[in-house]
């Protein structure tokens, strides 16, 4: 009998009590946000125009290794966390492999994901600088809903551009969000300069993340009293959402396990650059080893098959150039890929961590990631949301392979959220209608060949 509980929840004094700035171990660190129109690094000063002041701080900050979590940000957690780290116990049985799988679960908020971790911090420091509210994009809607939520909390008003494809895909999203008080308008949309330029150049367009984020950053900076927010990318959520991989290595150091491999789905790299955050630490201090896993999917594949380099964070070329790997800011995923993780480009500190070889990416056909949904829904109960998939397909093809070796390999992944949302998607999958369409190299080619030049 193991002593170890099936899940493995924290105490108050075992709760993490501040965030984990990975960026502090790395020797390469990320490479600067450059001005789009000078090329140099971006100033605080310039920065506060598009986000708040203490935001502006954490994004910039490559050295300082831990950041206190503020009161009352740890107030809003006790609704939801500390997430369970659950053993995969019917799942491994399913498998017939010696394995052990554990998975860190982020769903268990209304918002369905671990989006909120960051959403209630970056909503805090908005209000505590006195704003009157934020704007941001959303794709799939877990970012919105979330954001939605912090601002309901603490009094903030919220205007969500959300992805075309989406919004009409999930209209019981855009209702949870107005329920918590948000508007929500589809991108792009006629209300901005930018999304009328995005219509005029690619009339009947679906949309896509980076279309929405110029939307959403035209309108904070044009609007008194209000800043943009984003969801994933950017260093400072990556730190919020240390909370999951801090959580993840108390529970498992608890019990004295330690993890063989860690796999994550990786969108826009925050879920992934949170849950590795403590365990890559340790890896970059030369205190232990890990294999560590990035999972896109095959048709939006920019570890995979972009390029690292300076590109835009958004479609209209508003934003700060970031050096990433990048499908191109114009590159927009075949509206017939279902799941989220559209974006084009890749966490700076991601991207850095694996072109120096510290960690791996892969990536999986929807299809096959929508068949492991369904092999995880029925044995473990979860429905899982088609981005956590990706990162079920591959614990699943892990514990295969320790199958045939007869390696009892730790394996540990991130759930980060639930799937309710996605039915459409999943009814397709069940019709033997989901496709998986993977762009060709000269299509990415023709997108690469847009990308900023550099001197
Ligand atoms: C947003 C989201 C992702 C992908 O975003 P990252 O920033 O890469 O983590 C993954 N899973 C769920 C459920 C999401 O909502």
């Amino acid at each position: 009998m193991s002593q170890i509980p099936y899940k493995i929840y924290l105490t108050e004094e075992e709760m993490p009590k501040a965030w984990y700035n990975l960026r502090a171990d790395m020797k390469n660190k990320p490479a600067p946000l450059l001005n789009p129109g000078t090329h140099e690094p971006m100033k605080a000063e310039e920065l506060g125009g598009v986000f708040c002041e203490e935001l502006v701080k954490q994004e910039l900050d490559n050295t300082t290794p831990y950041f206190d979590i503020p009161e009352e940000i740890l107030g809003f957690y006790k609704m939801y966390r500390p997430s369970p780290l659950v053993r995969a116990y019917c799942l491994e049985k399913k498998l017939g492999t010696p394995a052990k799988i554990y998975y860190k679960f982020e769903g268990n908020n209304t918002s369905g994901s671990h989006k909120l971790n960051s959403a209630i911090a970056q909503a805090y420091y908005a209000k505590k600088q006195g704003l009157k509210g934020v704007t941001t994009e959303t794709g799939a809607g877990q970012w919105g809903t979330a954001l939605s939520m912090a601002c309901a909390y603490l009094g903030l008003d919220c205007k969500v551009y959300m992805v075309k494809v989406s919004y009409e895909q999930k209209p019981f999203r855009r209702e949870v969000m107005r329920t918590y008080g948000a508007s929500v308008t589809p991108s792009p949309s006629m209300e901005t300069e930018v999304g009328k330029k995005i219509l005029a150049e690619h009339p009947g367009t679906t949309g896509s993340l980076g279309c929405a984020i110029s939307e959403a950053v035209e309108v904070a900076t044009t609007t008194e009293g209000y800043r943009y927010v984003l969801g994933s990318v950017l260093n400072q959520v990556l730190l919020h959402q240390s909370i999951i991989g801090l959580e993840t290595k108390a529970a498992l150091d608890k019990y004295g396990v330690k993890p063989d491999i860690i796999i994550g789905c990786a969108g826009g790299g925050s879920n992934l650059g949170g849950l590795i955050a403590p365990f890559m630490g340790e890896k970059l201090r030369g205190e232990a080893d890990y294999r560590i896993i990035a999972v896109e999917p095959a048709s939006c594949p920019s570890l995979t098959r972009g390029k690292y380099a300076y590109d835009f964070c958004d479609t209209g070329m508003v934003c700060p150039l970031a050096k990433m790997y990048t499908l191109g800011s114009g590159f927009i995923p075949a509206p017939n890929h279902a799941g989220g993780l559209r974006y084009h480009g890749m966490s700076s500190v991601l991207s850095q961590l694996y072109d120096d070889g510290l960690m791996e990416a892969t990536s999986v056909k929807q299809t096959d990631v929508f068949e492991a949904a369904e092999t995880f829904a029925r044995v473990e109960g979860i429905l899982p949301a088609p981005e956590s998939s990706h990162a079920i397909k591959v614990a699943i093809d892990e514990a295969l392979k320790c199958k045939e070796t007869g390696e009892e390999k730790t394996i540990v992944f991130g759930l980060t959220g639930t799937g309710y949302f996605d039915m459409v998607a999943y009814e397709k999958f069940h019709d033997g209608q989901m496709t998986d369409y993977i762009p060709t190299d000269e299509e990415l080619q023709a997108s690469f060949d847009k990308l900023p030049k550099m001197d």
